[in-house]
């Protein structure tokens, strides 16, 4: 990063060099539900391994590889009991984890 080049009114360019294709994804955040509160955000799976899949627990159905899906996980239990969810599913999920 050399500050000194980015002094002649291009302060914007700051902005358009966020990766564009995450700002679709809704920003991690906490949710509240019945069961608790949740550490909630989106992703397209894309970090996981070739051909990993997801199975969600409110549907039992697979999420497939590239569908921008809902990760969730009890903040008072950890990263350790996230769970991939549907988008819509996730609305439904009443807190209690499986
Ligand atoms: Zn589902």
């Amino acid at each position: 990063m050399a500050r000194g080049k980015r002094r002649r009114g291009v302060a914007k360019r700051e902005y358009e060099e966020l990766d564009v294709s995450r700002l679709r994804l809704s920003i991690p955040h906490t949710e509240q539900k019945r069961g608790g509160e949740f550490q909630v955000q989106q992703t397209m799976g894309s970090n996981a391994e070739e051909g990993k899949t997801w199975v969600c627990p409110v549907c039992v159905v697979v999420i497939e590889p590239g569908i921008v899906h809902t990760v969730a996980w009890d903040i008072h239990r950890g990263v350790q009991s996230r769970r991939h969810f549907h988008n819509h599913c996730w609305k439904l999920f009443d807190g209690i984890l499986p």
